[in-house]
């Protein structure tokens, strides 16, 4: 059955010191308030990781790295694996963010590695695809989203699959204020589900959970998590307030 997810992007934002208050303020409000049936995952800076997953309730609040190095370990200053990130207490990883992608050149190729490694530490991928505004305005964002998960995911048999949760973000909703209207982000979404079934099969498709992420709020999450395929959210700026991220948690 695919789960309700609602995954926060703290991205380069936060101290440890401030991150940890956030993190036991989210994991407080989730225990005592959150829906039970949401999975709840908070992806903050590798710094934070262990103090994060201290803080929290392992068995209501997840942890997630933002990203994860392509190689399992070595010289490669700087990189942080994902035996690393999985010896923190995280047990998600997000990867192929469009961030990453366009800032970091993180090409199909990389991504297929460090989906890999990710997968081999028996961590869950949050894997991230979406089109920029040109691709949306030429019309072919479904064609450019396809290559995205030909190219990576795709190539993974089912049962690798079924350890994904795939997070589609249009970068032009992506800390914009401009959402993609519900109409726009269920279609995407319900392409991508079709895709599954018709690559591997109804049922898989039907256990995967697909999020939308952009520009998530408070005040649109209730209508966009009560599309049919729309399992959940990944949250950037939203997940910075305890009180917004709650109040998407509870939005379905
Ligand atoms: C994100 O970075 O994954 C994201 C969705 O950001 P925001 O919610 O701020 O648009």
């Amino acid at each position: 059955m695919r789960k309700k997810i609602v995954a926060g992007n703290w991205k380069c934002n936060t101290t440890v010191k401030e991150g940890v208050e956030l993190a036991k303020s989210v994991n407080e409000l989730v225990l005592s308030q959150g829906a039970k049936d949401v999975v709840v995952v908070l992806g903050t800076p590798f710094t934070h990781l262990t103090s994060v997953a201290d803080a929290v309730d392992a068995t209501r609040v997840n942890v997630a790295s933002q990203n994860c190095a392509a190689e399992a370990k070595g010289a490669f200053t700087g990189e942080v694996s994902v035996s690393m990130v999985k010896s923190t207490g995280a047990t998600y990883v997000i990867l192929g963010h469009s961030e990453r992608r366009e800032y970091y050149h993180e090409t199909s190729e990389t991504l297929n590695k460090k989906l890999a490694l990710t997968l081999e530490q028996e961590l869950t991928p949050i894997y991230c695809c979406g089109e920029a505004l040109s691709i949306r305005e030429a019309g072919t964002q479904n064609q450019f989203v396809k290559q995205q998960l030909d190219e990576t995911i795709f190539l993974l048999p089912a049962e690798q699959l079924l350890k994904i949760v795939i997070a589609y973000e249009p970068i032009w909703a992506i800390g914009t204020g401009v959402t993609a209207s519900t109409q726009q982000a269920q279609d995407m979404l319900a392409f991508i589900r079709g895709l599954i079934a018709s690559k591997y099969s109804s049922e898989v498709a039907e256990e995967i959970s697909i999020l939308y992420g952009g520009s998530c709020s408070p005040a649109n999450a209730n209508e966009l998590f009560s599309q049919p395929d729309i399992d959940g959210g990944l949250i950037g700026g939203a997940s910075l307030k305890a009180a917004d991220f709650l109040s998407i948690i509870n939005a379905y």
